[in-house]
């Protein structure tokens, strides 16, 4: 299956220094979670990542559990990467994690270098691949302790199966512990995975400010809130839409499409069209006019996606005024 990529994939994207390392990500990088599990379309699935690449997307973003099945999206990635990808690997900045339920017992979740390295020999398999650009301890766990699971991090760059390492849904103070730890054992944290988008900004109160201080990258998940910000859900739930889909494990349904959300998307896709945006352009660039973002992980349902909310590189800079609008309407 031949897939020669658009050679001018790199034109158009920006690429940003990955906190202090020497890793550049692609403004925008694409997440895996819905979409590529062997209930959805291989041939979409296919479409999406030749898309993102031919875009310039040069990162996409797994974990052990993403599909459904858990692990599914991983084994279809796999056979995507040796179909069409493997010439590119080193054009590719492939990330998975652990840290979620994945198998029953006790060694089958949270942080344990049991879990771990079993883990990320799995994802290894499933991907085809030799080692992983990022692996992220998925969550933190109130009960391994941090050195523990910071030295199974250290343990898979040493093995080679990991290149750099990250960190997800750490809160202020156990992130700058982690980045302590790994500092000494001389394997610096690379990035750390938080959810925000203007319907979720708790990383304003504190995070940000460890990651800039401590030199680590930040890369956003869900910055849509799964599509909420977007025009989508202006009348009502859209047959095919996440909401509509009623997938479970953490994905948005119609409880979460509230009139209270409603109402504040409405008055925010006034303020999008007035820039000339749509919702979804105007909700990544506002997360992109930070550059202590290194990268926004966005998710799609089909390729049209990714050349629609690719517009928001023409445009992220905001007027005092239009930001003050949006904190109004967020508050
Ligand atoms: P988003 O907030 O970007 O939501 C994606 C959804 O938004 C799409 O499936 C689609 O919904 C809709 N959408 C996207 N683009 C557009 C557009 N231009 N116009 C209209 N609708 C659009 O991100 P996700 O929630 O998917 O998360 C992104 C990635 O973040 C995941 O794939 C994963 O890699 C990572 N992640 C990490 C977590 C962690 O714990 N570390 C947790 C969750 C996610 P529809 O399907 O309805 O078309």
């Amino acid at each position: 299956m031949n897939y020669l990529a658009n050679e001018n994939r790199y034109q158009s994207m920006e690429y940003r220094q990955c906190g202090n390392s020497g890793l550049l990500l692609p403004a925008i990088s694409l997440g895996l979670w819905h979409n590529f599990g062997h209930i959805d379309s291989l041939d979409n699935a296919r479409n999406i990542l030749k898309k993102a690449f031919d875009s310039g997307i040069t990162h996409f973003d797994l974990a052990n559990n993403y599909g459904p099945p858990a692990g599914s999206a991983e084994e279809n990635f796999g056979k995507i990467y040796k179909d069409n990808f493997v010439t590119y690997r080193d054009e590719l900045i492939i990330s998975t994690k652990a840290g979620w339920g994945m198998w029953p017992g006790p060694y089958g979740d949270w942080g344990s270098k049991k879990y771990l390295v079993s883990s990320l020999d799995q994802s290894l398999k499933r991907m085809g691949l030799e080692y992983v650009d990022i692996f992220y301890h998925h969550r933190p766990d109130p009960l391994t302790p941090l050195e523990e699971t910071m030295r199974t991090l250290d343990l898979m760059v040493r093995q080679g199966k990991a290149l750099y390492v990250g960190i997800s849904s750490y809160d202020p103070i156990e992130s700058a512990k982690a980045f302590s730890m790994l500092k000494q054992m001389g394997t610096p944290c690379l990035i750390h995975q938080p959810k925000y988008s203007m319907l979720d900004r708790w990383i304003e109160n504190g995070l940000l400010d460890v990651l800039e201080e401590n030199g680590i990258g930040c890369i956003p998940f869900s910055p849509l809130a799964q599509g909420l910000l977007t025009n989508k859900y202006l009348n009502g739930i859209p047959e095919g839409s996440r909401a509509a889909n009623k997938r479970g494990n953490g994905a948005i349904d119609e409880n979460q499409v509230s009139d209270l959300i409603i109402t504040k998307v409405k008055k925010l896709n006034v303020v999008a069209e007035a820039r000339g945006q749509n919702l979804a352009q105007m909700s990544l660039a506002w997360i992109l006019k930070d550059k202590r973002i290194s990268s926004v992980l966005i998710g799609v349902s089909k390729p049209e996606q990714i050349t629609d909310s690719l517009k928001c590189l023409e445009y992220y800079s905001f007027s005092n005024d239009e930001l003050n609008t949006i904190n109004s309407i967020l508050n």
